[in-house]
């Protein structure tokens, strides 16, 4: 969704230098997890049955979970986390995310910024989003493979942030939403792109974005808000593209998420295969079918398009655009509670980045707008999320051999989604990285 570019020469030059010298000298290296930790709070909610347990007690081993239980025995020489009247959830999973950036003021954030200003706030965001709780994002679109560089660097312990899955260059056709639109003919970018047009050029800009790192497939195949075509939703890849798209992708174990507002442009990337739909507020009647027959994912961005009303004007964003984002507003809510009946797939993607970066749970509550019930939401963040990725046996649940990604909540989540804005306990792959043990751990012994 947002765009920062300029030169890739100077771009290497300016990341490459400073992480190698860093890890040289161990500055960012994460203390690594005790071996045996033991979780003990007065419930957990499981999101795979939707099951509260009472005195829950989770053994944590390394980085990964051992047991869950009510009451179980406690293994000697564990260290004691108590958590007292909080409620453990697995990480919160974020299925929409741009960590490269973070919208400011539209025309800067272009013009006036390039992916070195990215690059070198990209592990701010992640961080931030780490400490908000979520411990895994799919990173759906990046300017200059700054996705990879920083999925790299916390994958290595450099720097701190959630599990990455990440798309890379998104593929947008020429004029199309990943394109600079409205400008004289003359100005040029010198930037990785990922424009391309036709069945040979789509299945090579697959096999690029392969080479250098992806994790997922993004296309762009519809128009967009925060982009200057007069459509928000035109399709812009034909069905033979699309489809070319998600085989090539297949061929290479990647699955395609495809931003998708217009009712057709779902239908194509739908009938291709996409395992997604970002956005999907103009879905139809036989789009929503489609989505079902296929198993589709549907990720509904709700609170993005609440913040852009709210601060469009202060984000400099062109009136076009803000308009363009009314009157989805108006329209969505209706389409995507249609899709919800229907029994279309829902996992939680939010377009961090167009808002600040570590508020993801906001949108737990503007969920509820559309008729979907607290634990639905939380399944869209954890479980859902963990299918749509592939990742069940891993995150999204508190089961035995699955990461030691969990949260800890004051309140009750299945009440009050808002507590999910401010976990106090935040822990990924059994290192602890938000929530102060030392004090709860003395009571607890
Ligand atoms: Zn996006």
């Amino acid at each position: 969704m947002m765009r920062t570019r300029f030169a890739l020469s100077l771009l290497v030059a300016a990341i490459a230098t400073p992480m190698h010298s860093a890890r040289a000298q161990g500055a960012a290296a994460p203390v690594p997890p005790a071996r045996r930790t033991v979780l003990k709070a007065a419930h957990l909610v499981e999101p795979r049955t939707g099951k509260r347990l009472d005195n829950a007690v989770i053994v944590v081993d390394g980085e990964k979970i051992v047991s869950v239980s009510s009451g179980g025995a406690i293994p000697a020489g564990a260290t004691v986390i108590d958590l007292g009247d909080a409620t453990l959830l697995p990480g919160l999973i974020d299925v929409h995310t741009h960590l490269s950036g973070e919208s400011h003021d539209y025309y800067t954030d272009l013009f006036r910024h390039s992916p070195i200003d990215a690059a070198v706030r990209a592990h701010v965001y992640a961080k931030r989003t780490l400490e908000a709780g979520f411990t895994t994002v799919r990173d759906v679109g990046a300017p200059e493979l700054i996705d990879v560089a920083l999925r790299n660097a916390i994958n290595e312990g450099v720097v701190e942030g959630p599990r990455m899955l990440v798309a890379t260059l998104p593929l947008s056709a020429t004029g199309g939403h990943g394109d600079l639109n409205g400008f004289s003919p003359y100005i040029h970018f010198q930037e990785l792109s990922n424009i391309a047009d036709g069945v040979d050029e789509v299945r090579k800009a697959v096999r690029t974005n392969v080479k250098y790192g992806a994790d997922w497939i993004k296309v762009l195949a519809s128009a967009g808000v925060l982009s200057e075509e007069e459509s928000v939703g035109a399709p812009q890849y034909s069905q033979e593209e699309l489809n070319a798209i998600v085989t090539e992708a297949a061929q290479w174990g990647r699955k395609v998420a495809a931003h998708a507002h217009g009712a057709e442009a779902i239908k194509r990337a739908t009938r291709a295969g996409v395992a997604s739909i970002e956005h999907g507020g103009l879905v139809d009647e036989e789009g929503v079918r489609l989505m079902k027959e296929h198993g589709t994912y549907l990720v509904p961005d709700i609170y993005t398009d609440a913040y852009i009303l709210e601060h469009g004007k202060e984000l400099g964003l062109p009136d076009k655009m803000i308009e363009k984002e009314r009157q989805l507003r108006k329209a969505q809510n209706v389409n995507w509670r249609r899709a919800i009946a229907a029994g279309v797939k829902m996992a939680f993607g939010t377009d961090a980045g167009v808002y600040p970066h570590g508020t993801n749970a906001k949108q737990f509550k503007y969920l509820l707008e559309l008729g979907l019930t607290p634990l639905q939401t939380i399944q869209m963040a954890t479980s859902n999320a963990a299918d749509l990725l592939g990742w069940s046996d891993k995150v999204g649940t508190l089961a035995p051999g699955a990461w030691a990604d969990l949260i800890a909540v004051r309140g009750d989540p299945l009440s009050d989604v808002t507590v999910l804005e401010r976990p106090a306990f935040v822990m990924k792959g059994g290192t602890i990285y938000r929530g102060e043990p030392a004090s709860d751990t003395a009571a607890a012994r």
